[in-house]
């Protein structure tokens, strides 16, 4: 027996039962380790339209790669839920929550996820039945996985969060955008890189013509070595860091 996360009122919990529902408030919730963590189904706060909107804002915006917008091939767009721990309190602050898969996934972009306190609310929440689908991450493991710490101030959900997916190719290679149904935003994990930068097109030219001019100046291999070494060396290095800020602001580095 404990007591309901809502509203205190007394739960029985069988032996080996996941899930719960409250009597009383009627909440549902999850059953592990002597704890009852309120279970919610999420519902959209935006359609698969205006997810497709802000999906398409990402590919014209400068963090996606330029060109991206016109090459990719979109492929059918996905909505599902996904069941994620939810934590705000302790660490965290009560203004946010900071979310991590209750399912071990291969989305790794999902592990980005972080919406602002109200989304998480009851009152705004879908009707879900008891089900067999249960975490597989705990509850702890998860808090160490998002640096969630502060003990007893924290304060836990299970929920299930509309997501949309969008897939699109590029240069043969399969990519996705994933669009968070609450507040919208774009959980990106990797997007194609630009071919080849156009730094690099350019100081390469510019070290060919370099490299001919003195080459016809000197007409010798000692003074074109050293005036490479005094010149090329530190541009290459140049643009060498500004290519991987570049990379590392973005992201993808
Ligand atoms: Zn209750």
């Amino acid at each position: 027996m404990l007591p309901c996360t809502q509203c205190g009122n007394t739960v029985v919990v069988d032996d080996g039962q996941s899930y719960v529902r409250c009597f009383n408030c009627n909440q549902m919730a999850y059953a592990a380790n002597n704890q009852l963590v309120p279970y919610l189904r999420l519902s959209p706060q935006i359609d698969l339209t205006e997810a497709g909107a802000t999906m398409r804002r990402w590919f014209a915006s400068e963090a996606a790669p330029a060109g991206l917008q016109g090459v990719a091939m979109m492929g059918q767009p996905k909505a599902y839920d996904f069941m994620f721990w939810s934590f705000s309190g302790g660490n965290v602050g009560f203004d946010r929550q900071v979310m991590v898969p209750a399912v071990s996934t291969v989305l790794r972009e999902l592990y980005g996820l972080s919406v602002p306190s109200h989304f998480i609310n009851p009152d705004a929440a879908i009707e879900v039945e008891e089900e067999a689908v249960v975490p597989t991450v705990g509850r702890e493991r998860a808090m160490a996985q998002a640096g969630v710490s502060g003990g007893e101030n924290v304060q836990a959900w299970l929920v299930r969060v509309p997501l949309y997916e969008f897939p699109y190719q590029f240069n043969g290679r399969a990519f996705r955008v994933i669009v968070d149904g609450l507040a919208g935003q774009c959980l990106v994990d990797r997007f194609p890189r630009k071919p080849v930068s156009t730094w690099l097109v350019f100081l390469l030219l510019g070290m060919a013509a370099f490299g001919i001019e003195g080459w016809i100046l000197w007409g010798n291999g000692i003074g074109l070595a050293l005036v490479y070494l005094l010149t090329a060396v530190p541009a290459l290095l140049m643009t060498w860091l500004v290519m991987k800020r570049r990379r590392e602001d973005r992201g993808d580095g």
